[in-house]
């Protein structure tokens, strides 16, 4: 595979249109006005696949799958499910196996209700439960890119690739805010700017669903909005675990990127599975009916997380039986249940509607819902689909472009006397526990939840260590792993000790190259005691550096790990966060220099346990450290800054201009500045304008991302960058939960450059949608 970046067919993310009404809504109500309490109900359920596959361990379908037909008759014909989540993880494409069971249980869910039944799915980097698609960098390393039209194009491949999975609704993209470093599952989000997120997201979701949200094509699948909302912010850092989140801080940060992608025409929403201020987000009628369906008018379905309104009863003791949580969580506005404790959900449901407490209104809109998405899907005209008429599954191209996507993600933080790019003729030393296996490079959700079923077997793709023997040349790689993972049981813990062997070999190297970071994880199983790198590996690069042979410390891991004891005895720190199968050849690029780094931090990296932030958090310094644009770097207290990346070339800004020095709320601010690739070799910049409100009602954030674009220039080229921002965008939500933009001065930076504008009267805006 070669480097450099490849279109599939440029579209303009600039102008995305606002959804159209659906067109289906006599046909729905058609349909509706036959149906019964029952077979509406049903509708409102979502069961898991294995419960209907024949498999002798639970859970574990047997190979080649059967279909259990007295389960599935009982799940999709007597309790008349809508819906289906999870394939059999594991199963090739390209095989009779998908089209058997889609039209086996599509057959049986027609003749019980004459309503196709929707397959979900977790495919969050690619058809990942399917063997052989393609594996993309996860989100976390996608949002490093800062480039929209790669994160388009790979969520378009996915797309292809779920549909010939059989499967047309797709869990992903995660919008949640990764503000907290130890939360397990930051790998899954676009980082902790809700800009950067709102811009990916909505190219997220054109990729997935086309340019029609009401005619999904056969190449393209719902999107599912989650965990909607302030899931990302856990008190404790450990997942599934309480937020408090004041709602202006919920409106201004949370709701603005599930705002943006449902403008967009999102079809779908899960809802957070947590819970914000002491409500469960899954009773919170607020939150999931005044918000989201009436504020910001979401006409798709909205889902719960797994066994979620259970958990209400069960772990957030809000109700006192499983019956009152149905009703909690129906009447606060959940569409359907993903995994209801059980099957008495149909029962209890169709109960609470005949003892009157859940209207049947609520019932109706729940059902038009799921069947006006299962119509903008083109399931009711065509259930069943072939998988193997997706004869460009798992393409030459689409591997090219999941690792195209991985050379602008990779980040390079640090590189000390230009050890880097590294001499074809050196002897490297490659060592780590994440040196020699590909499922550190994927993370979680590969192949499986824990993404422990290792796509090891699997031809494409490389281990760092194969990617690097094949770029330097056998002879010039040695390779010790001095700490290995403990397979069993812990996802990010490992056991020790081979640091001598690997110190030993190190003596005969000219350079080190280390891999360490994480193991694979997802969700609780991910969670922390402590965010520091592990100590074995912190060991290992201690013991290394007493040789005085140049360390290559190469980050592969899914969160920040702390790391600042042994930052300073590494001469270059590569931070490739999750990037996928694809991502060993891209280090490999990176590190002999045939990729010129561009990636720059979606997360600020932190230094300290005790201090961790985000880099637009109010700061208590004072104004002159504040004017510093709390520079990190002056003041030591983070690792390395949100926005920062290195590349072998260099950069120089100048003129920074705006289009209107004085502005008012509905004015578009149009920017520009001049960047000029100043060193001797081309590559690609990441500009990033900031804003800082001066003063205002609210202490201002430090500053905000308000625009950003990712740039291509030869050696010496210079290029004259336009950079829009609605001046409504500069507005902060007050404590009385409005919008305002208030007069006043504001401070806008891009790379060196600064520039003051105005704003000249102050406005306010009751919701959102301003
Ligand atoms: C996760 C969701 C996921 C769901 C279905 C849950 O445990 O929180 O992100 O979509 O499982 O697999």
């Amino acid at each position: 595979l070669s480097a450099g970046i490849f279109i599939f067919g440029a579209i303009s993310l600039s102008f995305i249109p606002v959804k159209e009404v659906s067109p289906y809504e006599s046909q729905i109500s058609k349909i509706m006005s036959k149906m019964t309490l029952e077979q509406k109900v049903g509708q409102m359920a979502q069961f898991s696949v294995d419960a209907v596959l024949k498999s002798k361990i639970p859970g574990v379908p047997d190979f080649p799958v059967e279909v259990d037909i007295d389960k599935v008759t009982h799940i999709l014909g007597d309790l008349k499910a809508g819906s289906l989540l999870n394939t059999p993880a594991g199963i090739a494409q390209n095989t009779a196996t998908w089209d058997k069971l889609n039209n086996q249980l599509q057959e049986i869910a027609m003749k019980a209700n004459g309503i196709p039944m929707i397959f979900g799915v977790d495919a969050i980097h690619g058809a990942n439960y399917t063997e052989g698609s393609v594996l993309f960098p996860q989100e976390i390393a996608m949002a490093a890119t800062f480039n929209r039209q790669l994160v388009y194009e790979g969520a378009k491949v996915s797309a292809y690739e779920v549909r010939a999975s059989i499967t047309p609704w797709n869990f992903s993209p995660v919008l949640d805010m990764g503000r907290n470093p130890n939360w397990s599952r930051i790998w899954e989000t676009y980082g902790e700017d809700p800009f950067l997120t709102s811009e990916l997201g909505v190219a997220c979701i054109k990729g997935y669903q086309g340019n029609d949200p009401n005619h999904v094509g056969m190449y393209n699948v719902a999107a599912c909005l989650k965990h909607f909302m302030g899931y990302g912010v856990p008190v404790s850092g450990q997942d599934r675990t309480p937020a408090l989140i004041p709602e202006n801080e919920l409106r201004e940060r949370h709701l603005k990127p599930y705002a943006a992608t449902i403008k967009a025409g999102a079809l779908s929403v899960m809802v957070n599975s947590a819970i914000i201020n002491g409500e469960p987000v899954h009773a919170s009628h607020h939150i999931l009916t005044d918000i989201l369906k009436d504020e910001l008018k979401f006409d798709g379905v909205v889902v719960t997380d797994w066994q979620d309104i259970n958990n209400l009863y069960k772990r957030d003791r809000i109700a006192s039986s499983d019956k009152e949580a149905i009703m909690i969580s129906i009447n606060a506005g959940v569409d359907m249940a993903m995994i209801p404790y059980d099957e008495n959900y149909c029962k209890d449901l169709v109960a609470l509607v005949k003892e009157n407490k859940v209207s049947m209104s609520r019932i109706d809109d729940a059902v038009r819902r799921i069947l006006r998405m299962k119509y903008r899907l083109g399931l009711f005209s065509k259930p069943t689909w072939k998988s193997t008429d997706y004869t460009n599954f798992g393409s030459a191209q689409s591997q090219q472009l999941a690792k195209s996507s991985a050379d602008e993600a990779i980040t390079l933080l640090k590189n000390k006397n230009y050890l880097l790019p590294l001499q074809k003729a050196y002897r490297i030393l490659v060592t780590g526990p994440n040196a020699d296996t590909k499922r550190s490079l994927n993370g979680g959700w590969s192949r499986n939840w824990q993404g422990d079923k290792t796509p090891e077997h699997e031809k494409a793709g490389a281990t760092i260590l194969e990617a690097l023997q094949q770029k330097a040349g056998k002879d010039h790689v040695v390779y010790e792993p001095g700490v290995t993972y403990n397979e069993k049981g812990k996802y990010y813990d490992e056991n020790s000790p081979e640091i001598d062997k690997a110190v030993a070999a190190a003596k005969g190297c000219d350079v080190i190259v280390a891999c360490i970071g994480e193991n694979s994880y997802c969700e609780t199983p991910g969670n922390l005691t402590s965010l520091e790198m592990s100590k074995n590996q912190q060991a290992l690069i201690s013991e290394l550096a007493k040789t005085g042979k140049p360390i290559v410390l190469i980050l592969n891991e899914g969160r920040p790990r702390i790391f600042s004891d042994i930052e300073p005895l590494a001469n270059a720190v590569v931070h490739t966060y999750l990037p996928g199968s694809y991502g060993s050849l891209s280090l490999a690029d990176i590190l002999y220099g045939d990729v010129n780094p561009s990636g720059k931090l979606p997360y600020t990296y932190p230094k300290y346990t005790n201090l961790l932030t985000t880099y637009d958090y109010k700061p208590s310094e004072n104004r002159e450290v504040m004017e510093g644009a709390y520079n990190y770097d002056a003041n030591n207290a983070v690792q390395y800054p949100f926005g920062f990346g290195l590349s072998y070339t260099s950069f120089e800004y100048s003129n920074l201009k705006i289009n209107k020095a004085h502005f008012n709320a509905n004015d578009e601010l149009e920017f520009t500045v001049t960047v000029k690739n100043t060193g001797k070799i081309a590559g690609k910049e990441a500009v990033l304008l900031f804003v800082s409100d001066d003063v205002a009602s609210l202490t201002p954030d430090n500053k905000r991302l308000r625009a950003f674009e990712k740039v291509s220039l030869l050696a010496g080229e210079t290029k004259t960058i336009t950079l829009k921002v609605p001046a409504s965008e500069l507005a902060f939500v007050g404590l009385d939960n409005k919008w305002r933009l208030e007069a006043g001065s504001f401070t806008v930076r891009c790379g060196n450059q600064k520039l003051s504008i105005n704003a000249d009267e102050t406005k306010v805006w009751e919701s959102y949608l301003k």
